[in-house]
């Protein structure tokens, strides 16, 4: 564990009227710009990178800028003895975002937490969502299946590798909510997988890219946050486009991996075996299949692995 969990009390109050979230306006107009953390509790990568944005005192140069810490519950269970366990508390924040299920009558810590972030989210002209990963592999921009999606990581111009997926069949993720994934809107939406969970890499990650994505929406120049730039603040590297074509729902009780997978292995041979479910062997689509974030969490209904393939 290279990472320390940062004391996000001082933020509790914010000033939105919302706990943990908080917003600024310059005087300038300008698109509203959301970046969250925290989605899942124990990705603590963003909650470090938006205490920095916070203590540093970034402001937008037009528009608004909102900084939000989602899944608090879920992060105030945070054990570094048992850090995975801490994810969410009920259910997964992340896949609760469809009107029907927001508006439902279900109840749960994480849908609480969705219903009263959801104005905040459905404000946003653009958001930056900030995760991890369970094994430490190259980060991931999560783009979406939109051009402009597309376009926006292109303009943030790193991580190097560029995924577009269309998320999970156990329900949208606030990356694909409302006018995010709506091909007729302009609302944009990115979401970064920043490296493993306990890296210190992952926080610089999340932190050179949430800066990157302000600069990009021109809400503040590159002058005025270079100080808190890593590694990567001035990269420039290619980046490459990874198309996910299907994720491996898991339909039995029981689903084992053929190999110790840990993302973006590339399988060269179609038919290629990459797990069983129940005993059915799932096998790779197609040649130079690639392997994207595979779950530990091997549960019925839930994604195991996404595969893809690089476009470009
Ligand atoms: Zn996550």
């Amino acid at each position: 564990m290279e990472l320390t969990p940062p004391d996000i009390e001082p933020y509790r109050a914010g000033n939105t009227g919302v706990e943990y979230v908080t917003s600024f306006v310059a005087s300038e107009p300008g698109p509203h710009v959301v970046v969250t953390a925290l989605t899942h509790g124990n990705e603590i990568c963003g909650a470090i990178t938006l205490d920095r944005l916070l203590r540093a005192g970034v402001r937008p140069r037009r528009g608004k800028l909102t900084l939000a810490f989602d899944n608090v519950a879920a992060y105030r269970e945070f054990d570094l003895r048992y850090p995975i366990a801490s994810r969410y508390v009920d259910e997964d924040f992340n896949r609760l975002w469809h009107p029907a299920t927001l508006d439902g009558a279900r109840q749960s810590v994480e849908l609480e937490r969705a219903r009263t972030l959801r104005p905040i989210v459905d404000e946003a002209d653009f958001l930056l969502d900030l995760h991890s990963m369970q094994y430490a592999t190259a980060p991931l921009m999560l783009a979406g299946l939109l051009p402009r999606s597309r376009e926006l990581a292109r303009r943030v111009g790193i991580p190097e590798l560029i995924m577009c997926d269309q998320g999970h069949a156990a329900g949208p993720r606030m990356r694909d909510y409302g006018g995010f994934g709506d091909p007729a809107s302009a609302k944009t939406a990115l979401l970064i997988e920043c490296g493993q969970h306990w890296e210190r890499r992952a926080a610089e990650v999340s932190t050179d890219v949430t800066l990157r994505f302000l600069i990009a929406l021109d809400t503040v120049t590159s002058e005025d946050v270079a100080a808190l730039g890593g590694p990567d603040f001035a990269a420039h590297p290619r980046q490459r486009v990874i198309e996910v074509t299907e994720a491996v729902t898991i339909a039995g009780g029981r689903f084992d991996f053929a190999g110790d997978f840990h993302g973006l292995e590339v399988l060269a041979e179609k038919g290629t075996l990459i797990g069983r479910d129940d005993g059915r062997e799932v096998r790779t689509p197609y040649d130079n299949c690639v392997l994207i974030m595979p779950s530990r969490r091997l549960v019925k209904g839930q994604t195991a692995v996404r595969l893809g393939r690089y476009i470009d």
